[in-house]
């Protein structure tokens, strides 16, 4: 077999979180109560959360937009990121979900920096466009129902400017399937997703190994 054994996956994996991942007491907090509330244990990893404030003060961003809120986590990586004076508006399906997060932020500090907008990214990112106009947002993180990427990214595309940026998340997988499996509906959907955006001349693209895989993608100007 080429690559690293299980075992050294493993080891790599908690090698990253301990050295790259050290968490402060706030995002500790956001993980615990996500526990407590018992959703699954689906959010981005402490060292994926620390890549994502980078990304964001490397973009310079002053509006993020976040497609998938969960409980906060990685709400609270973007946030950190934001210039000063900037701010994010994720959005989530689940209104428990997104009644923990606001609870979750506003106990973390940035609640002044984020909105957390209830109901499904479909309906709800076209009334945020309006909203925001074209060529507004400086990141997208994208995280909600893999099946549904491809329409996020059609409703997402014209909010972004030119060197704004996208990242998705699980573009190689989640805990229920990867990217070599066969005939899984949101591996399927992913790989199309995957394979579109990579073909787009508009856009710079990366795929990267990042835990479950992350795209990158760039809006060429
Ligand atoms: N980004 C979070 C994890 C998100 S988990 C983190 O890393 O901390 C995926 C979330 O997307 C779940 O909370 C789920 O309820 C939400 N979701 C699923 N479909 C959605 C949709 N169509 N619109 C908005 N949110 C959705
Ligand atoms: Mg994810």
């Amino acid at each position: 077999m080429n690559g690293p054994s299980a075992e050294r996956w493993r080891y790599t994996e908690t090698y990253l979180s301990e050295v790259f991942g050290v968490e402060d007491e706030a995002a500790t907090a956001i993980r615990a109560a996500a526990e407590s509330a018992g959703l699954p244990p689906i959010a981005i990893s402490s060292d994926v959360g620390r890549f994502l404030t980078l990304v964001t003060r490397l973009v310079g961003t002053r509006r993020a937009l976040e497609i998938g809120t969960l409980a906060g986590y990685s709400a609270l990586h973007i946030a950190r990121g934001l210039e000063t004076g900037g701010s994010l508006i994720t959005l989530e399906a689940d209104s428990k979900h997104a009644a923990l997060a606001r609870r979750n932020l506003e106990a973390a500090g940035v609640a002044d920096r984020v909105r957390v907008e209830a109901g499904s990214a479909l309906d709800t990112l076209p009334v945020i466009a309006e909203e925001l106009g074209a060529a507004s947002v400086d990141l997208v993180f994208m995280d909600a129902q893999k099946t549904e990427y491809m329409r996020y990214w059609r409703l997402v595309r014209p909010m972004l400017r030119a060197g704004g940026l996208l990242i998705a998340d699980n573009v190689l997988g989640t805990g229920r399937w990867w990217i070599d499996d066969v005939e899984d509906p949101e591996r399927i959907a992913v790989d199309e997703f995957n394979r579109a955006l990579a073909a787009d001349p508009g856009l710079e693209v990366a795929g990267l190994l990042v835990r479950q895989g992350i795209l990158m993608a760039s809006v060429l100007g």
